[in-house]
């Protein structure tokens, strides 16, 4: 009798702490849900004086007629690309917060995929230029002509891959390569035993690389490898946690493989979705 006494004992103890932990579970999501209604109404907020800062900047630098001198068109310049930085900051973290509140709409389309890579290329041409490093493309004959996925999206990823490789990369090269990827490499992907066509998108570098016990830490978000090179190169940390969350919103995976000194390649698989297929936000991301 003692012992089903004991027994009844326990599983009252153990209902109420299971209570507990539920009402525990649901303030933290009440209180993340807050908090990414927050950010996303302050990141609004903080984006309508800063259009004005960033119009108002450039007529002021660009325009002849107010006859400013050098240093206050460098000035006006100063002021210019400083609110082009915080906007980039304030999109990274709304995209966040929209991820994070699962509020992210992925709009699929058709991608002529050369085209794409050519205006990816032509957007960092003049980078590559100035800092007299390599930019070469090879897209592989492969790929089909036409994939279906965000565009938007996918071009975010790019141009997060791309701007990391050439702020890390003092000299060399960077290229993108783009083939197509086997589906064996995806079967973890749910997707993966619908989907017949993948891509494989890398972005290679030879710049500083990573150390193989950071690797893991550089896709949570605000993370960096180190305290020095977050002084010398600038940057939030959020780059790689949003290319991360958007490679899987389309259905995709992200990989990369680093030594430390002599470069990295970031890759990307991404399933063709041709239209009529399940949301990808339905399915689980692959790890
Ligand atoms: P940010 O570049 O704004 O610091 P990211 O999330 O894009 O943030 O990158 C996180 C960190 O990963 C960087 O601070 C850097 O230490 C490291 N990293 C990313 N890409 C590269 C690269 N191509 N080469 C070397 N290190 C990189």
């Amino acid at each position: 009798e003692e012992r089903s006494r004991d027994a009844e004992l326990k599983s009252e103890e153990l209902q109420a702490a299971k209570e507990q932990l539920e009402d525990k579970a649901k303030e933290l999501q009440l209180s993340s849900k807050y908090k990414s209604e927050f950010l996303a109404n302050m990141s609004h907020e903080l984006r309508t004086p800063l259009n004005s800062i960033l119009l108002l900047s450039e007529m002021l630098s660009d325009d002849p007629d107010y006859e400013l001198s050098e240093e206050q068109k460098e000035f006006a310049n100063v002021i210019h690309s400083s609110g082009q930085d915080l906007l980039n900051l304030i999109n990274d973290i709304l995209d966040l917060s929209k991820i994070e509140a699962g509020k992210l709409e992925v709009s699929y389309e058709e991608v002529y995929m050369n085209e794409f890579i050519d205006r990816m290329e032509r957007n960092f041409l003049q980078t590559a230029k100035k800092k007299n490093i390599d930019f070469e493309i090879h897209f592989n004959s492969d790929v089909p002509p036409i994939i279906y996925t965000d565009e938007q999206r996918l071009q975010q990823i790019l141009k997060n891959l791309l701007s990391n490789a050439f702020k890390f990369t003092e000299k060399g090269s960077v290229s993108i390569n783009v083939e197509k990827a086997q589906p064996e490499e995806v079967q973890f992907n749910r997707l993966a035993p619908q989907v017949d066509t993948w891509v494989r998108i890398s972005v290679s570098d030879t710049g500083i690389g990573i150390a193989r016990d950071k690797q893991f830490m550089i896709f949570e978000a605000f993370q960096q490898v180190d305290g020095a090179i977050m002084r010398r190169y600038g940057g939030t940390g959020l780059g790689l946690s949003i290319t991360k969350e958007f490679t899987q919103l389309l259905g995709g995976t992200c990989l990369v493989e680093s030594q430390e000194g002599k470069g990295s390649t970031f890759t990307i698989i991404i399933p063709n979705l041709p239209g009529g297929m399940p949301a990808v936000t339905e399915i689980e991301a692959a790890e």
